[in-house]
């Protein structure tokens, strides 16, 4: 079971300075990755860092597949298809990835920089910058291009704010500091259209909607109303004429449930269901994800069952809501 470190990075700076030096000075390949089904934060974060390098004139495999809402922000040529091998002297740099088995797209091996904000990273990697007071990735990123010396352009903006933008909910999640504002400011000041991007990052395809409807079908309450659950499953998915991808916000749907201080959503995989988590008030979503061997933040986590049906998985689920909400005093 992964442990939780909620602790600033005491060497914040310093890390940073380092990862910039190291990044300035090498030759070789810089291979950037992420978390498998990637968000908003870990496209963003990436592609704003690749793009930054290669504006250094560095050569960069930028090894992410966005899913589809988020396709618009990468052009063709920068994608690079996943590897089962590094390129000789790489610096491979895993981003918003909260241990190296969630990071996919190529080894994770030889020299790792890990630039994170979940408080259950293992702290893997040669260099490890691990701060859980960070809203998002991407706002690690903004500082790292800060310490590169890069000048900012809007291509390189635009994937930066998206990071910030999706990992605060709009700006309005309690992760949502002055530094996230001013952050934000000073990249909408690089020129991003911020009203164009926030409007294409909701866009969704029709069968989304038609899988909602679906999927709301399924919320019931539990402990008397302190959770809220829904699923989705694979025949659902078949049904809507929709994609996995396309259930990934709806746990941003339920989690209004009034009177509600956790809300889970599962999803039926091959072989696996996948457990989104978010809490309010005192609540921890990341202790219900790590008592069900996953992890995260606070407010937003996630875990994957291998091996649990979506049946199975409900009522351990539950056991873990139920202990989280007693030891937050909610329940008896
Ligand atoms: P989501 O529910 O949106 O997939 O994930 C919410 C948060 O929890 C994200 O920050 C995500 O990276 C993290 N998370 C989701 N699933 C897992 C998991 O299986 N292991 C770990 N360590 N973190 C997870
Ligand atoms: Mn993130």
């Amino acid at each position: 079971m992964e442990t939780i470190n909620n602790q600033p990075e005491p060497h914040y700076w310093e890390k940073m300075r380092l990862v910039a030096d190291v990044l300035r000075a090498t030759d070789a390949t810089v291979v950037i990755i992420a978390h498998e089904d990637p968000d908003g934060d870990a496209v963003g974060s990436t592609l704003g860092l690749a793009r930054a390098l290669r504006q250094l004139g560095k050569e960069v495999w930028w090894i992410v597949e966005p899913p589809r809402f988020l396709r618009f922000l990468p052009h063709e040529d920068e994608y690079h298809e996943p590897v089962d091998e590094l390129p000789e002297d790489a610096v491979l740099v895993v981003l918003d990835s909260g241990d190296r088995h969630r990071a996919v797209g190529a080894p994770v091996e030889g020299f790792v920089i890990n630039i994170d904000h979940h408080g259950s990273n293992s702290r893997f990697g040669q260099i490890h910058i691990v701060d859980p007071t960070k809203a998002a990735a991407a706002q690690m990123v903004k500082d790292l291009i800060d310490a590169l010396e890069v000048e900012w352009t809007e291509e390189i903006a635009t994937p930066v704010l998206t990071g910030l933008i999706t990992d605060t909910g709009n700006f309005r999640f309690g992760n949502t500091t002055p530094e996230v504002l001013e952050t934000a400011a000073e990249l909408v000041g690089h020129g991003v259209k911020l009203a164009e991007l926030t409007d294409r990052l909701q866009w969704r395809p029709p069968q989304y909607f038609k899988l909602m409807g679906m999927v709301l079908s399924t919320v019931q309450f539990h402990f008397d109303g302190l959770a809220v659950s829904a699923h989705v499953t694979r025949k659902m998915t078949e049904e809507a004429g929709s994609t996995e991808e396309d259930s990934d916000d709806f746990v941003g749907v339920i989690r209004y449930a009034e009177g509600s201080y956790v809300a889970v959503f599962l999803k039926e995989r091959e072989g696996a269901t996948k457990v989104s988590i978010r809490s309010r008030a005192g609540v921890s979503a990341q202790n219900i994800a790590v008592e069900l061997g996953g992890g995260g933040h606070v407010p937003a986590a996630g875990a994957t069952l291998e091996g649990v049906s979506l049946e199975e998985a409900y009522p351990r689920v539950l056991a873990a809501v139920e202990k989280e909400l007693k030891r937050a005093g909610f329940l008896g």
